[in-house]
């Protein structure tokens, strides 16, 4: 049973260790909350905002930038879906994006299993790196709020070290920090490209973390090593 485990796992924190449950559900009900309030409907104003955020979130170059500031990045997928609709009102726009990254903090939470794991895993003596993506703050904030700090080797963060996923510098440097080779990490995350098809590339074996249970989305010609529904089967 030697080879259960690799020397070293990199893994994701954000919908990996970190469930904020569904976006869409969270735009629901903060667009309940403020639409009704004006005396919108909410329907229009949540599809709006679920397609401007489709589009926002689809292009790489505007991804990376969102992420590094998301309160902004939210703001602007809101003032495009009250474009859309004609409807003018900046306040209230700023007012529902604000609310939403309130909400999405508030919802955050580990999943069930997900700290065990990472203490079996350590247990077992593999190396552990986390790879985030996002700005230095919050990114810090909530690897500090749930006391993930001591269970990891290294911790990268995509605004502290100036790269992120899947820029192939993020892995290198992770597997050099931890001492292995490629060929004996794992890396495991939600996120199709970052976690699986570029560690890939290098010779690291991807894990996806399927963690909505969607399957591969067809047509994808990414084969992950393996695909897992909770960081609790990895034991
Ligand atoms: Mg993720």
């Amino acid at each position: 049973m030697a080879d259960l485990f690799p020397k070293a796992i990199l893994l994701d924190l954000d919908d990996t260790i970190l469930s904020y449950g569904s976006p869409a559900q969270c735009w629901q009900e903060v667009c309940g909350r403020f639409v009704v309030r004006e005396g919108f409907q909410p329907q229009p104003v949540l599809k709006a905002i679920l397609e401007r955020g489709v589009w926002y979130w689809g292009d790489p170059d505007r991804h990376r930038r969102g992420r590094l500031d998301l309160g902004m990045a939210r703001r602007e997928v809101v003032a495009m879906a009250f474009l859309k609709l004609g409807l003018d009102n900046a306040g209230l726009a700023n007012e529902i994006a604000d609310a939403y990254t309130v909400a999405r903090e508030e919802a955050l939470q580990p999943f069930p299993g997900a700290m065990e794991a990472l203490r079996r895993l350590r247990a077992h003596g593999v190396k552990l790196a986390l790879l985030t993506n996002g700005a230095a703050e919050p990114q810090r904030f909530k690897v500090e709020k749930f006391g993930l700090t001591s269970f990891f080797d290294l911790i990268l963060i995509e605004g502290e070290f100036g790269a992120g996923k899947p820029d192939a510098r993020v892995y290198r440097h992770a597997l050099e920090m931890l001492g292995v080779t490629p060929g004996e990490a794992w890396m495991v995350g939600d996120n199709l490209e970052w976690e699986v098809a570029a560690p890939q590339r290098l010779g690291i074996k991807g894990i996806w973390n399927d963690f909505a249970g969607t399957g591969l989305p067809e047509g994808s010609d990414v084969r992950p090593y393996r695909i897992i529904r909770s960081l609790t089967e990895l034991i």
